[in-house]
């Protein structure tokens, strides 16, 4: 006999309506009160089709239920006893990897002494001391050939900067540019650069050719004065607002090509994220800003502990309800964390990966070695290859396999896997010393801020679907 048994989901409410959020196919479903009742009935028992109607017969004719059962099949929200969960396929070897993005890091020196930078902490990844700390011309062309040998047909790619601060080696920046350009050219491609900044060193000559040049800007900036002047300091100590604001605040003024944003590095000491994310969007004028919690050893004084991540969820939740309601009025709001994740969640993304790290993104340190992405850059331990011989793809596959999210036992009952895949690698090389582990310290924030944008995410589908259209493309 056929039994019928709830599939993997999450239930939450959304625009007053139930929805779903179904784990293996990542999609969203609003329920009719016939797909409430059949979920309800096979909560706690397996149940045959022809038992279900008898049971639903008092509120819904037997035609009603079948008709919901097969679309609820459909969806995989339930399926047959018999028939196996479907779990996204392990990947089988691999002999090119599809390259999108290419990191370089430039140089790994800063003008800055951020006090929680991972590039001091006891977490850096060890950098041999013979390894340049800036990118030369030769390098530099060496990984772009490397990126355009590695993208294969892709008619697109992504060469991003980063650093150390970005801007120290603005000569080989400028000259990997004009390289990419002229390469991609010559292929008939297009190149889409970008970097990220501590904007100390931003001046008139830069921002043209950032102009010129159309490069995506991402600048590191903590808030107000208070608050960026509390962690990112000169060397001497002295505080960096009054030296980036100006500057930032002409780059926004000719830099028209592209939304700029700025990215908060979050700390015990810096939780504010509704006033950081105030002063940074309308005072500063960011278009958009992203917040992200300090990658660090729990035992540093700067590092987040139980109730600072419970009150940066509460902001981001504060934050991400000013999101829904400027959006539902068909106003650009910039909080890009929920922005990001609504995007996820509309693409119907299940990640077996938690991002693009070691699939289609790498990282390239300043002496050419191609790493998993740039914050492993420089780590001899997370090398898959350099720009001049190409990526050991042997070692790729097993990386790969091993981070694979059917092989993290702790995420594979996880309702937010599809969303998470186990979070960053860094950072979970920092906590536990391997990638390979899931961050498990922050599994119950993950699951509860997942809930928040699928709650944001239901009620603009149910609301304005217009202001998902954006993400279609
Ligand atoms: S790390 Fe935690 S929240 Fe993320 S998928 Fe794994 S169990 Fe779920
Ligand atoms: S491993 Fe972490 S830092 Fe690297 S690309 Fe992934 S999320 Fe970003």
């Amino acid at each position: 006999m056929m039994l019928l048994r709830r599939g993997e989901f999450h239930a939450f409410e959304a625009d007053g309506s139930p929805h779903v959020y179904l784990v293996p196919s990542a999609a969203v479903f609003r329920l009719d009160g016939a797909s409430v009742a059949v979920l309800d009935a096979l909560g706690t028992e397996d149940l045959s089709p022809e038992t279900l109607s008898e049971r639903l017969a008092d509120r819904f004719p037997a035609p009603v239920v079948q008709e919901t059962v097969h679309e609820l099949m459909g969806a995989q929200a339930i399926r047959t006893v018999q028939a196996p969960v479907a779990r996204p396929a392990a990947p089988g070897p691999r002999r090119r990897i599809p390259l999108t993005t290419l990191v370089l890091n430039v140089t790994s020196k800063c003008n800055l002494s951020c006090k929680y930078c991972y590039e001091y902490g006891e977490d850096r990844l060890v950098e041999p001391a013979t390894k340049p700390r800036f990118m030369s011309e030769e390098t530099a062309r060496e990984s772009v050939d490397f990126m355009f040998a590695e993208a294969g047909d892709a008619p697109k790619v992504h060469l991003t900067f980063f650093g150390g601060e970005t801007l120290l080696n603005f000569k080989v920046l400028r000259f990997a540019m004009s390289y990419a350009k002229e390469k991609a050219a010559a292929l008939g491609k297009e190149v889409d650069a970008s970097l990220t900044t501590n904007a100390t060193l931003l001046r008139d000559e830069i921002i043209d050719w950032m102009v010129e040049h159309n490069v995506g800007v991402t600048v590191s900036m903590d808030g107000a004065r208070e608050q960026q002047d509390a962690n990112r300091v000169f060397a001497n100590g002295m505080g960096s607002y009054d030296s980036v604001i100006p500057r930032v605040k002409e780059l926004l003024r000719r830099h028209r090509r592209r939304p700029i944003g700025a990215r908060v590095t979050l700390t015990k000491g810096n939780l504010k994220v509704r006033e950081i994310y105030q002063h940074l969007k309308h005072e500063v004028g960011f278009y958009e800003v992203g917040f992200a919690p300090v990658t660090t050893s729990w035992q540093r004084d700067y590092a987040i502990q139980d109730d600072g991540f419970e009150h940066m969820l509460q902001e981001f939740q504060a934050l991400a309800r000013d999101f829904l309601a400027t959006s539902l009025e068909g106003r650009h709001h910039g909080f890009s964390n929920v922005r990001d994740t609504i995007e996820e969640i509309h693409k119907g993304v299940a990640k077996a990966y938690p991002c693009g790290a070691g699939l289609g993104l790498l990282g390239v340190a300043t002496d050419g070695d191609v790493s998993l992405c740039h914050r492993f850059a420089g780590s001899d331990s997370h090398k898959l290859g350099t720009v001049r011989d190409g990526v050991d793809h042997a070692r790729q596959d097993e990386y790969l396999r091993s981070h694979h999210i059917d092989n993290k036992t702790d995420c594979r009952t996880c309702w937010a896997r599809s969303l998470c895949a186990g979070g960053c690698y860094h950072e979970a090389h920092t906590r536990y010393g391997s990638t390979a582990q899931p961050n498990l310290h922050y599994c119950e924030w993950i699951r509860r801020w997942s809930a928040t944008c699928l709650e944001v995410y239901a009620t603009l589908a149910a609301r304005r679907p217009e202001f998902l259209r954006q993400f279609d493309a």
